[in-house]
């Protein structure tokens, strides 16, 4: 299990953010700091730190959090134009909250898989 994050406060509504999906497994909410016109976060209520964290006993909520990831895509209105999903891992991916999440990043042409920096 991670230590507490931001995220875990998000999802015990002790910060706010912009939520646009919810369930009993999952919570999505828009990126504080977009990298494109739609970047939304969809985040396991569980505090998974991190992919290299994520059990056997994880399979059912991260199918979830990929379908949910499709589904605020196509809520979004970027599903036919295409985005991408994102998962960070520890330092070399960049990851700076150790609550695991998906990004679900659209809206313009975002490249070829990886930045310069
Ligand atoms: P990571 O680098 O861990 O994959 O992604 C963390 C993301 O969380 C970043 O894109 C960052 O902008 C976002 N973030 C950090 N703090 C907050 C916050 O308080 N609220 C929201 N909505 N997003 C946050």
């Amino acid at each position: 299990m991670a230590e507490d994050t931001i995220f875990g406060k998000i999802i015990r509504r002790e910060l706010p953010a912009d939520i646009v999906y919810e369930d009993e497994l999952v919570i999505a909410f828009r990126d504080i700091n977009p990298q494109a016109p739609t970047h939304v976060l969809v985040c396991p209520k569980k505090p998974i730190a991190t992919a290299d964290h994520i059990g056997e006993e994880d399979e059912a909520v991260m199918g979830r959090a990929l379908r949910i990831a499709a589904q605020v895509a196509r809520n979004e209105g970027i599903s036919g134009e295409g985005y991408r999903l994102i998962i960070n891992c520890r330092e070399h991916g960049g990851q700076e909250v150790y609550h695991l999440h998906v990004h679900v990043l659209g809206g313009r042409p975002l490249g070829r898989m990886l930045g310069s920096s």
